[in-house]
């Protein structure tokens, strides 16, 4: 089954970190952008229903930008997905939330169009830090944000956090994972900020202020350890879930399975080759085939799609099978299963009959371990 992917490219203000394609709205322009948006993307779902009938969709997500500044219109958006696409019955639909955006109506009504996951983004809960991030919420808007979409039927709810934020301390950080492990969340994502070109943090930040090595290593390991004591199984480099609550829609991007996206900019994995739509806001409104907007990226090979599964699987707990490998490429899995065995000695991964996977010291040095085996 296929997992589906919509873009909503608007944020209230642009955080100082981010590179992400989002426009900043707000005021009155707000209700026309929205507008227009929604429009567009109910448009072009219907021209593509006749298209995609072959297709069952198991997953949904609303990903940006900030899907919840469409308030009410991103429970019409779902409906017109229901109503034009194959939808599984035991569907994950999930929309990304910022704490100061959640007010009941938003909830209420995505909860009843069947959405039945949130993703909202925390960072940190000091907020000094959220102000240095650029992050227009507090903590406090956190917990009303939470209380908000619990009380309106919400229980599967996850929470991404930062580390390494500018002058972050191992206190702040703790302080921070106390927070998430007392609010009965499901899933929780922990990624290593990164300083990304044309962000006012590259033309801005003092150097001096980021975390080291040592200490960004220092920062996720005490996070594995922490969340995972807390309840939370790692299953990725950088996500963290109950018993039974990974994000579906995620994981098939590490198991390389199909997904489309919709939105400007938004990449898609469809029948072993990956294509993107290639148009801005504008354009992809007034488009009327969104078929004349998409550009082809690559079609991949079975070399291209071993190489991929190698990477993509390593990045989670599951890791690799060497039984696949040697199905696939006979003469590769020889040499790889010596390099596991040398990666094992030095405990960045491990070797259980047929799988290798990572530790989270190999998780910590993942690209070079990838550079090591070179499976290119
Ligand atoms: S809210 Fe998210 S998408 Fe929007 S600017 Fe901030 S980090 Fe980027």
């Amino acid at each position: 089954m296929e997992g589906l992917y919509i873009h909503v490219p608007f944020c209230k203000s642009k955080c100082n970190y981010c590179d992400f394609y989002s426009k900043p709205v707000n005021g009155d322009g707000l209700c026309l952008d929205i507008k227009n948006y929604s429009l567009a993307l109910k448009k072009h779902i219907r021209n593509l229903s006749h298209l995609l009938k072959k297709y069952t969709f198991d997953t949904i997500y609303f990903g940006g930008g900030t899907p919840s500044i469409l308030g009410e219109e991103l429970a019409l958006i779902f409906e017109e997905i229901k109503n034009n696409f194959n939808i599984a019955k035991n569907y994950e639909a999930t929309f990304e939330a910022n704490p100061e955006s959640i007010t009941p109506s938003l909830a209420k009504s995505c909860f009843e169009a069947g959405f039945n996951r949130v993703s909202v983004g925390l960072q940190s809960a000091i907020d000094k830090e959220l102000s240095l991030l650029g992050r227009i919420h507090t903590k406090k808007d956190f917990e009303k944000g939470l209380d908000i979409l619990k009380s309106e039927g919400f229980s599967d709810i996850s929470a991404d956090i930062m580390l390494g934020i500018p002058n972050q301390t191992m206190k702040t950080l703790k302080e921070t994972l106390d927070f998430i492990l007392s609010l009965d969340l499901t899933h929780i994502s922990a990624y290593g900020l990164k300083i990304e070109e044309g962000t006012p943090f590259y033309k801005n930040l003092d150097p001096l202020s980021l975390a080291n090595e040592k200490e960004q290593a220092e920062f996720y390991l005490a996070t594995v350890e922490k969340l995972q004591k807390g309840g939370f199984n790692q299953y990725e480099i950088s996500n963290f879930a109950k018993e039974g609550f990974i994000s579906r829609h995620n994981y098939k991007y590490w198991t390389g399975e199909n997904y489309l996206g919709l939105g400007p900019f938004a990449y898609s994995y469809m029948e072993n080759t990956r294509f993107f739509i290639n148009s801005d806001i504008q354009n992809f409104e007034k488009a009327e085939n969104i078929q004349n907007v998409i550009e082809i990226e690559e079609r991949l090979t079975e070399k291209d799609k071993l190489f991929e599964y190698i990477m993509l699987r390593l990045r989670l707990k599951e890791g690799i099978s060497l039984s696949y490998i040697e199905k696939s490429s006979p003469t590769k899995a020889k040499p790889l299963l010596e390099k596991c065995k040398k990666l094992q000695t030095e405990g960045l991964g491990i070797l259980e009959e047929d799988r290798f996977y990572l530790t989270p010291q190999g998780f910590l040095l993942s690209n070079s371990v990838i550079n090591y085996l070179e499976i290119n």
